[in-house]
């Protein structure tokens, strides 16, 4: 399958890893948006949000799990935000499901 976060979770692409488990992979975003700004991915393919369902929500389970984890190590203690883009409208440029963690400083109180 040619997707770009499977080549970065099987290491054929490098990455800035910050956190990995049995279901999970994250690392830092090659374009920060905010000081911290790391992508979380569930290490099996699933397209977008749109995709999760009863079969693989577990996966989605174990981002949630991680992304506390991921915060404290990143120093995050005055709170973040967790942003999925789903789809044409919300200008998802990688069909791998991921989770954005931003932080690090004051974030706009507009989400679009
Ligand atoms: P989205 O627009 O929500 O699909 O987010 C995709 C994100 O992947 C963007 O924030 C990109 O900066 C990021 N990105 C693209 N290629 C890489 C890469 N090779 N390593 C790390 N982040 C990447």
């Amino acid at each position: 399958m040619d997707c770009l976060f499977c080549k970065i979770i099987a290491g054929e692409i490098p990455s800035a890893k910050v956190y990995e488990d049995a279901h999970v992979y994250a690392f830092r975003d090659i374009h920060p948006m905010a000081p911290v700004h790391v992508l979380v991915v569930p290490r099996r393919h699933i397209a977008s949000a749109d995709e999760v369902n009863a079969g693989n929500s577990a996966e989605v389970a174990a981002i949630f799990e991680a992304i506390p984890k991921i915060a404290a190590d990143e120093g995050l203690t005055n709170g973040y935000r967790v942003i999925t883009n789903c789809g044409e409208d919300a200008c998802q440029s990688v069909h791998h499901l991921h989770f954005h963690i931003l932080g690090g400083r004051k974030l706009p109180d507009q989400m679009a």
